[in-house]
């Protein structure tokens, strides 16, 4: 996966999106436009990105490069979902998300590019394991005595599950 030159008579698209990481050792490249780009609502992604969802571009392996860092990049395979996740290992960006059932796609969190890929996130996998507590555009309003903090007034944002009623 992690060729740093395209093979010989490889061909190899006229743009490039770039990547990297937050303190820059990692940096990469895929050929533009993407495969797609989509929106992971699921609770093993959520969990490792610290987020409420990850949003990821998808990439052909054959159309990844690596440019910079491959000694950061830390791998962790979990083998009951059947995915690998890499990150860098010197400042934890999550990095690459390899899955089985697409073995030849490397999904690259959206965030991680400086440049656009060439789609547009429209698609959302796993939305029945969306948290809860994710933010769904609900109304937002200034909070009063704070200056730039919005907030969502009681009664606005979803109702909670019987669970969390206290
Ligand atoms: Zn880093």
């Amino acid at each position: 996966m992690r060729r740093a030159q395209p093979a010989p008579g490889e061909k190899r698209s006229a743009v490039q999106a770039k990547g990297a990481c937050v303190c820059g050792a990692v940096s990469f490249e895929i050929d533009v436009p993407a495969v797609w780009a989509w929106h992971d609502h699921s609770q093993r992604s959520r969990h490792a990105h610290g987020a409420a969802y990850a949003t990821y571009v998808g990439s052909w392996k054959s159309r990844f490069r690596m440019l910079e860092g491959e000694a950061h990049v830390a791998r962790y395979e979990d083998a009951e979902a059947g995915t690998v996740r890499s990150f860098c290992a010197r400042c934890g960006t999550p990095l690459f998300y390899e899955r089985a059932p697409s073995p030849k796609i490397v999904n690259i969190p959206r965030a991680n590019f400086t440049t656009r890929t060439g789609r547009e996130p429209r698609y959302h996998m796993h939305v029945s394991e969306q948290a809860d507590w994710t933010w769904a555009g609900e109304k937002l309003s200034p909070l009063k005595g704070y200056p730039g903090v919005m907030w969502v007034p009681p009664g606005r944002g979803r109702k909670p599950p019987p669970d969390d009623v206290i």
